[in-house]
């Protein structure tokens, strides 16, 4: 029997990972450019600390979590999450005495034990970003702004959605409204959303139920019991936003999953993925640092979800793989020496060079530089060699001409030899 990959893990082979690499990359520079610096987070943490930050209610701490206990009998949890961390970690090392605000971005594999499917893994990875010690509608605007030219630059096409959860002034009377609305449609209601009316009747909200999209389509929502000071907030980030031409809309029945947001909660949504059609989420956690034990400090955050996103990418059949700076064809025992030389040459320069040891015929090799996209193929045979001379052949242009194979000179002066470039 062979033994397969665990349910709901996945392997991440070439093809994905070049353009999971080509969509760091350019979250990394988009991140860069907002003052954002990385920080590499443990993957374990104590169970408690996602319990107290994500809260004991929530789906995530009820039944998604790896939780195992350790040799010392210690509870420990592969984190579901990024922002529990961070923050665990801006309080440790005390980050709120060197900076006014901390703008802080990590990426990495969570854990969540989840029914696999399409979009949705136990093991995932997010991009994350976390503004600490600022609670001004510029900064949500600006996390906003920073994902709106993310995807512009990923050329896909997202759709931006913001609601306001108000804050402790706001959200209880929200709550008391929504049970006693959600008691008088308990028939019509799942019973799932039933049980949750009690506890956390936001939560109805979002249900994905038709019968309770039905039900409650004329529930009250949040946005009309915002105090003035959260609505005022909420004005300011939506103006700056269309100060900036960011397509977006407001969704009142957005909720996020999470018990500690408040105030500009927002989701990003792409077509083409079916049911699994968030590809980032994120919002405005201004009680979870002082929870947590640390200084009444405001946060706000998102993460997005990397594999929904380069399935996306995928289907916009582009082609990503890096191509051969040369492919080296030797075609005997003696060229294949020479060019292992020549090879490793280039490479030390950080030049993308492969090189066929095959020994098949150079009809075979040639088509393998071609189906590798190779721009560039060095011939090298006994004959060719005996006269210090090797063949490049132009894929693109189709031409040969010959090519001092000179180990003394420098890499960068060989590639210009190659590309006729010095000539
Ligand atoms: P969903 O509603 O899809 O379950 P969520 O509200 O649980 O998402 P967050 O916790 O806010 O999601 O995480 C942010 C992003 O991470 C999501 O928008 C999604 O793209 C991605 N994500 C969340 N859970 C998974 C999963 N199990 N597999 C793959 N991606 C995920
Ligand atoms: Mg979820």
């Amino acid at each position: 029997m062979n033994i397969s990959a665990v349910r709901g893990f996945r392997d991440v082979l070439p093809q994905e990972s070049a353009i999971w690499q080509e969509l760091e990359a350019q979250a990394r520079r988009y991140l860069t450019a907002y003052g954002f610096a990385e920080i590499i987070l443990p993957v374990v943490e104590k169970t408690e600390l996602f319990a107290r930050a994500i809260g004991e209610t929530t789906d995530i701490v009820e039944k998604e979590m790896y939780t195992f206990t350790d040799r010392d009998d210690a509870s420990l949890t592969l984190r579901p999450e990024g922002t529990a961390s961070v923050i665990r970690a801006y309080i440790e090392h005390s980050l709120f005495h060197k900076e006014p605000v901390s703008k802080l971005f990590y990426i990495g594999p969570m854990f969540r034990r989840e029914r696999p499917q399409k979009g949705r893994y136990r093991q995932f990875h997010q991009i994350g970003a976390e503004i600490l010690g600022r609670d001004d509608p510029l900064i949500d605007a600006e996390l906003l702004l920073l994902l709106h030219d993310l995807f512009t630059a990923l050329q896909l096409t997202i759709t931006i959605e913001v609601n306001s959860l108000g804050c402790t002034l706001c959200r209880p009377r929200h709550r008391e409204s929504l049970r006693t609305f959600g008691e008088s449609r308990l028939a019509a209601l799942c019973a799932n959303c039933q049980a949750r009316l009690q506890r956390n009747p936001l939560r109805i909200l979002d249900c994905k139920e038709p019968g309770c999209r039905q039900a409650t389509a004329d529930a009250p929502m949040l946005t009309a019991f915002l105090c003035p000071a959260c609505g005022e907030h909420f004005d300011r980030v939506q103006a700056y936003l269309r100060q900036e031409q960011v397509c977006f809309s407001v969704n009142p029945r957005l909720v996020r999953g999470l018990d500690y947001y408040c105030r500009t909660s927002f989701e990003v949504l792409a077509q083409g993925l079916g049911a699994q059609n968030a590809v980032c989420g994120g919002g405005r956690y201004d009680g979870l640092v002082a929870q947590l034990g640390g200084p009444a400090v405001p946060g706000i955050g998102f993460a997005i979800g990397v594999e929904r996103l380069v399935m996306l990418l995928q289907s916009h059949e582009r082609q990503h793989l890096l191509h051969p700076d040369l492919f080296i064809a030797p075609l005997d025992e003696r060229a294949e020496t020479y060019a292992f030389s020549v090879a490793h040459r280039l490479r030390q320069e950080g030049y993308y060079i492969e090189l066929d040891s095959s020994r098949r015929g150079l009809k075979a090799q040639m088509r393998r530089a071609d189906k590798l996209g190779a721009r560039y193929v060095l011939i090298l045979g006994e004959q060719e060699l005996a006269v210090g001379k090797g063949t490049i052949r132009d894929m693109q242009a189709k031409t040969d001409h010959p090519l001092a194979v000179d180990l003394t000179l420098p890499a960068q002066k060989m590639m210009e030899s190659i590309q006729l470039k010095n000539i």
